[in-house]
């Protein structure tokens, strides 16, 4: 091990080191140095979360609703006290530029506002008299204790997407977030602690393959819910499920934006700069394909290109647009594609390869790539490339684009520009992707409403966060009851108070 600081696991309420001696480094991507190491959780260790979090939930689960929502106010007021902190963690670990990062957590408050709700969110049915003196209701109830598996480009709001409604929902959660930036984690961790969630309640196990198998495997977590790459979620939906948990698996994505002849032809250029380079790229809702019909191709390729060259890349704390990618090794790949997409006969428009940057020699930057008429049989189109190249392919009308979102084999998120109504509705209808946006780039629904995409972007028929985690983190019960006698608690002149 170096002399870098250690981020330790977080279980039964404080940090811990755990068993295991291995470790990785975590580093700061704008400076191309590890700044500290994490450690990396074997299968005792998970297994010490687990019974922490199984002694824990008993206690949790038969809070008052009154008591658990309080404590859920109580979070959201210290995390929206203390955002900055934990965007300056995030810039400094995932390297996305701080603006981005504060976007990032609003996003992830939202989740915890609405799981201020939970009360409302969690009542049951009642049928009364279903047959005489016998009345049915309905009950949710929580599952026990719940892992959640996040990836690195999201690493508090991806957190926040399930954290917030599992608790609240009355469940014990053990987080395992991506080891490549896990310190976000650990502070959210703390502030629930602060906000009064008793100790074993939440548990942070850092790790990689190994403390993953050891939560899919293990008896007593009864559901998962992972984010992160489709290979990885197609495994994580087929493990656990065979170990008997209830699964959501969010996978990858490859997100099109079609642009028709009548759209404002700057709106989208707009959106497609900002959707295709924001967070450079490493969002599972960036625009990675503009679908671009012949006849605005041209003008379109050079709006998005004027848009471009304004951009300045560097050091998230330098006031820059767009920040490093993750790992070095990240970034070779993603740089790799412009090669790929040019020897498959695309146009490099703008190679981001030889970018000034606002930063230190050692990060790990790529500037903004734009490639034009990219053919649907290169790599470059049909893989994820996850950073900051965006690819234009050019169709004849509309038919031909719908055929070709339809054709890839994910479905996350896809947005049509337009100004023609009839149009758009019949994308709305036509599209097999989960999350549509009209005129809008980014469809991230909001925290009331759920996020999921289709095919092999969700393993699994559970979304994230909205009313469908309510039912993810909790079992139905049907109580039928016959009561004979009335019975009631004596005088009483006090205003009735939850407690
Ligand atoms: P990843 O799949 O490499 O890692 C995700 C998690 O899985 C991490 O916690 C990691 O430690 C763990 N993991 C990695 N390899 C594993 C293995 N072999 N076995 C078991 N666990 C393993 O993903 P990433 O690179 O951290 O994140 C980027 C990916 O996540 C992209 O594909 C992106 O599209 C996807 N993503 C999807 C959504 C969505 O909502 N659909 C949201 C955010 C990110």
């Amino acid at each position: 091990m170096s002399d870098l600081p250690v981020l330790d696991h977080w279980v039964g309420g404080a940090a811990w080191p755990g068993t295991s001696t291995r470790t990785a480094p975590v580093y700061d991507p704008a400076r191309g140095e590890a700044q500290r190491e994490v450690r990396l959780a074997g299968a005792d260790d998970v297994a010490a979360a687990v019974a922490s979090a199984t002694a824990a939930a008993p206690a949790w689960r038969d809070a008052s609703l009154a008591k658990r929502q309080g404590v859920m106010f109580a979070f959201r007021e210290i995390l929206n006290a203390r955002k900055e902190e934990l965007a300056r963690i995030l810039t400094s670990e995932h390297g996305k530029v701080l603006a981005d990062a504060h976007g990032e957590i609003a996003r992830g408050l939202e989740v915890v506002e609405f799981a201020c709700a939970a009360p409302h969110l969690l009542k049951g049915e009642y049928s009364e008299s279903v047959s005489t003196g016998v009345d049915v209701y309905t009950l949710r109830q929580p599952l026990g204790v719940v892992g959640v598996i996040s990836p690195f480009n999201f690493p508090a709001m991806v957190p926040l997407w399930f954290l917030p409604i599992a608790l609240a929902a009355g469940n014990a959660v053990v987080l395992k977030p991506s080891e490549k930036d896990p310190s976000a984690a650990n502070w959210i961790a703390e502030r629930y602690a602060e906000a009064g969630l008793p100790a074993g309640v939440l548990s942070v196990v850092h790790g990689d393959k190994e403390a993953v198998d050891a939560i899919l495997e293990h008896p007593d977590i009864a559901s998962v819910s992972f984010v992160g790459s489709t290979p990885i979620a197609k495994y994580i939906y087929e493990t656990a499920s065979a170990h008997g948990k209830r699964v959501q698996a969010l996978g990858g994505a490859k997100n099109h934006m079609l642009v028709l002849p009548d759209a404002d032809l700057d709106l989208a250029a707009d959106s497609a700069v900002n959707a295709g380079f924001g967070s450079a790229g490493e969002r599972c809702m960036a625009v990675s394909v503009v679908l671009a019909v012949d006849s605005i191709a041209d003008t379109l390729v050079d709006k998005i290109a004027e848009r471009m060259a304004t951009l300045r890349t560097g050091d998230g704390l330098r006031g820059c647009d767009m920040g490093p990618l993750i790992t070095a090794a990240h970034r070779d790949k993603v740089a790799s594609y412009i090669g790929v997409a040019r020897d498959d006969g695309a146009t490099v428009v703008v190679d981001g390869a030889g970018v000034e940057v606002d930063g230190e020699p050692g990060g790990f930057w790529l500037g903004p790539t734009l490639l034009d008429a990219v053919p649907t049989s290169s790599a470059a189109y049909r893989d994820e490339i996850f950073g900051p190249v965006l690819s234009v392919v050019r169709v004849g009308a509309y038919d031909e684009a719908i055929e070709i979102i339809n054709a890839s084999p994910y479905g996350n998120g896809t947005a049509i520009f337009t100004n023609d109504g009839g149009a758009a509705r019949r994308f709305q209808r036509e599209v097999s992707v989960g999350m549509v946006g009209i005129n809008v780039p980014i469809p991230v629904p909001v925290a009331y409403h759920s996020f999921g995409g289709w095919k092999a972007s969700l393993f699994g028929d559970a979304k994230a966060y909205g009313p469908q985690a309510f039912s993810f983190f909790t079992r139905e019960k049907a109580v039928t009851s016959r009561w004979l006698d009335p019975s009631h608690g004596g005088v009483n002149l006090g205003f009735p108070q939850n407690t």
